[in-house]
């Protein structure tokens, strides 16, 4: 006798693949498709007005890919010019994961977002995060940094098949078997 495996990945979040029959959502993946090819191609002023208004509208509806947008979007501000609007976004994702508790996640993506903004040259914005997330770590009792050793594992592609996504390796979740979920749109990355 045999037994159907279990899914491999439950899902975490609402999934929006093109496949989707709500128009909205199919809408939605478009835009999002859309906002990384501008983001992609160089014109990053359209791009941060896309990841912005998706952002705000995932802010709205509740769902997680808001704080990947928001950090996106405010990384699209900082190439275009605006790093005061670029700061304000990415601020506005990290605070999102501190209102919902998800203090450990706060930790390493703040601490990524620290250290992109140190590299690109941006040491003010980038001590911002930096008190911001002391402060936080302060508050929330955090104690010490910690990247899961599953996190650094095993490669996998720099883009999302499904919406062209950035894929960043050690701020994606991870699954056991080394794959991940995209941030954007949920579906699953495979190693590459
Ligand atoms: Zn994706």
């Amino acid at each position: 006798m045999t037994f159907r495996r279990r899914q491999p990945h439950p899902r975490r979040f609402r999934v929006q693949p093109p496949r989707s029959r709500n128009p909205a959502a199919r809408a939605a993946f478009q835009r999002l498709r859309h906002a990384h090819d501008l983001m992609h191609s160089g014109k990053y002023q359209e791009a941060a007005q896309q990841y912005q208004a998706l952002a705000e509208a995932a802010e709205k509806h509740g769902l997680p890919q808001a704080t990947p947008l928001f950090l996106q979007a405010g990384r699209a501000w900082f190439e275009a010019g605006d790093s005061k609007t670029g700061l304000a976004s990415l601020q506005k994702g990290l605070n999102i994961l501190e209102m919902y508790r998800k203090f450990q996640r706060l930790n390493v993506v703040g601490s990524r977002t620290q250290t992109e903004l140190d590299e690109k040259g941006f040491a003010h914005e980038a001590s911002v995060i930096g008190s911001y997330l002391e402060r936080m770590r302060i508050d929330h009792d955090i104690r010490d940094l910690q990247f899961s050793r599953e996190m650094r594992g095993s490669k996998l592609p720099a883009k999302c098949s499904q919406c062209g996504g950035s894929v960043i390796p050690d701020q994606v979740e991870r699954f056991k078997d080394g794959s991940a979920q995209c941030d954007y749109c949920g579906s699953v990355i495979q190693r590459a």
